[in-house]
């Protein structure tokens, strides 16, 4: 895995240190939208204003962002209120106006993560710059994609970079717009604690009221700031209407998190207690598991004897059913057992093949 140099947020020339909020219009409308939203943000605690002036929309005919006229209203705006902007940017021509208009800090939509080339392009357009970048997750749930248009970006000098989480797209229905996935942001921190995390509520919930509690488990996460869309007129935004909120919500809002810290110097008598149990816990169940697939090759000796299929639809499915039935009543989620289950059998898989090849 390439090395990677990222420079701490501290270098960032911001005032405030956790969390850092990002807000502004999902898209600049007009002049008058843009300063009257960031008139009403100034005194809600944002350290970054934000506006979309190129929108990468799904389907053609929806509003498309107005383009570079928008930059300096966004630059006055920033200059009344007295806080750096950010924009996004999706191809070479967008960092160089962006980069001569004085965009402080830029950033790269989920849709352009999910594309190499266009990332690239936009990495060797930065040569030379000085600003930071932040990089949103890939809208599909691919770690090493969302890691590799980091090092792209970091390639191409920029040591500013941070990572911004706002959920995966997914055929199936769900309360979010975008699913969160929260072990993909954790896996990234996990990977390199010294990449700063960003939060985009808004876009992981896509209604208003999802994103307070969103946010709140993005602090529990240890995630060092937040991105959310607001509007002086939300109902009337030309894009992401109901996801967007007033300057006085998003004033409530970041006044009800409850700012919790890591502290990792706290380790009380009964925390150790009881995270020594959960580590003999653990350890009893890879204990269990590898009993459990001891026996599976066993059956996988047995199977290739009889010349059987190592899949057996029906003992899958029983499996599956008497799993979850126990595990609910001993209030684990279905979800959980579900998840788990798949995974141990597919392990049970993999031993069953290696026996049937060997
Ligand atoms: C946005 O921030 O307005 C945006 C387009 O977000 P995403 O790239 O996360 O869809
Ligand atoms: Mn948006």
């Amino acid at each position: 895995m390439g090395e990677l140099n990222i420079a701490p947020l501290s270098s960032w020339g911001l005032k405030k240190k956790r969390p850092l909020i990002i807000s502004g219009p999902c898209s600049a409308e007009s002049e008058e939208q843009v300063i009257e939203t960031a008139k009403g943000l100034a005194d809600k605690g944002i350290d970054i204003l934000r506006a979309g002036i190129w929108k990468p929309r799904t389907r053609p005919g929806s509003f498309e962002g107005l383009g570079r006229i928008a930059l300096p209203w966004l630059k006055k705006a920033g200059e009344i209120i007295g806080k750096p902007i950010a924009v996004e940017v999706a191809t070479r021509e967008h960092v160089f106006d962006c980069l001569k208009a004085g965009v402080d800090i830029l950033w790269v939509g989920a849709r352009t993560t999910a594309n190499p080339f266009s990332v690239q392009e936009i990495a060797d357009a930065l040569e030379g710059a000085d600003v930071p970048v932040i990089v949103k997750n890939p809208v599909n749930p691919d770690l090493q994609l969302w890691i590799g248009a980091i090092e792209r970006i970091n390639r191409a000098g920029i040591t500013r970079i941070g990572a911004l989480h706002r959920g995966f797209s997914t055929y199936d229905k769900s309360k979010y717009r975008n699913k969160p996935m929260w072990e993909i942001p954790i896996e990234l921190r996990r990977l390199y604690p010294q990449i700063p995390m960003f939060n985009d509520p808004s876009h992981i919930s896509g209604n208003r009221e999802l994103i307070a509690p969103v946010a709140q488990k993005a602090l529990d996460l240890d995630f060092d700031g937040l991105m959310i869309e607001s509007h002086w007129m939300p109902d009337k935004a030309w894009s992401d209407a109901s996801q967007q909120v007033t300057p006085d919500r998003l004033g409530e809002i970041i006044s009800g998190l409850i700012i919790r810290e890591e502290k990792p110097e706290i380790t009380t008598n009964e925390l150790d207690q009881l995270r020594s149990k959960i580590d003999r816990l653990d350890n009893e169940v890879i204990e269990i598991l590898a009993e459990r697939m001891d026996i599976a090759r066993k059956i996988g000796e047995f199977k290739k004897s009889k010349n059987m299929t190592i899949l057996q639809s029906g003992r899958w499915d029983d499996i599956v059913h008497d799993r979850v039935q126990k595990g609910t009543a001993k209030k684990l989620t279905e979800e959980f057992i579900m998840e788990l289950f798949e995974s141990i059998h597919t392990e049970s898989i993999r031993h069953q093949t290696a026996i049937m090849n060997d």
